[in-house]
């Protein structure tokens, strides 16, 4: 749990969830003090003296949630099934930054092969998508720019997020497979869910809300 007792600190990161997760929170009366693309802070004071945000890289999200640095986080389900969920939970699904987990690869690639090399930086998700189809691969740990592991011949294939599919194409590339959908969770730290409850309760069940009256518009 925070060590802040009574207070809330929410683990974002910049970019696309910042800009998607900023109306959710101005639903429930939450409004940053700075704007974290221009702000060189890290964390970021709100209009609510008992809430601040610390703004992280999308990958370290459930680690400071899951250690109790922050006890609310806004995290990619891709980057979720990566991590783990210790010391966790995942209670409610936000429907932002959504976009799909696929294989791709060059339109004539084969999924056949003794052993195909798949390069990726989603290496759980994409082991249990070939697992699953009982087909012995390796994979290649990269941490970005996917679409050039196959243009250099690292990989065969490469298993990465597609939103448009326009970064792929522009690479020569196209999707192959349907991993699963993604978007991003609510995630809150176990141990601040009991101490903090109430407070994060209705944080929760107020985000819910903008959710659900932003779907159904
Ligand atoms: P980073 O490049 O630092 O990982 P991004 O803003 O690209 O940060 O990604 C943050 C999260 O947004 C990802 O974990 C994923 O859940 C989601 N995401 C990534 N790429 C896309 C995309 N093209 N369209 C929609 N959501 C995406
Ligand atoms: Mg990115």
């Amino acid at each position: 749990m925070s060590k802040q007792a009574n207070k809330i600190r929410i683990a974002l990161s910049k970019g696309r969830i910042f800009k998607e997760t900023l109306p959710l929170l101005a639903a429930v009366g939450i409004e940053p003090d700075d704007d974290p693309e221009t702000s060189r802070k890290l964390i970021l004071g709100t209009n609510q003296p008992d809430v601040d945000l610390v703004v992280i890289r999308a990958t370290d999200v459930p680690t400071y949630v899951g250690h109790g640095a922050a006890d609310v986080g806004v995290a990619g389900k891709d980057v979720l099934l990566e991590h783990g969920s210790e010391g966790l939970y995942e209670p409610l699904d936000l429907r932002i930054a959504q976009c799909r987990m696929m294989v791709a690869g060059f339109p004539n690639a084969s999924m056949e092969g003794q052993r195909l090399r798949i390069a990726t930086k989603y290496i759980n998700s994409a082991r249990r998508h070939f697992a699953a189809q009982g087909k012995q691969v390796e994979i290649i740990k990269l941490y970005g720019s996917m679409e050039l592991a196959p243009i250099v011949g690292l990989s065969d294939l490469i298993v990465d997020l597609v939103e448009s599919g326009n970064t792929l194409k522009a690479n020569g590339l196209e999707p192959i497979e349907h991993i699963m959908d993604i978007s991003s969770r609510l995630i809150v730290n176990k141990a601040a869910w009991k101490m903090k409850h109430a407070r994060i309760k209705a944080l929760l069940e107020g985000v819910r809300a903008a959710v659900e009256s932003k779907n159904n518009e």
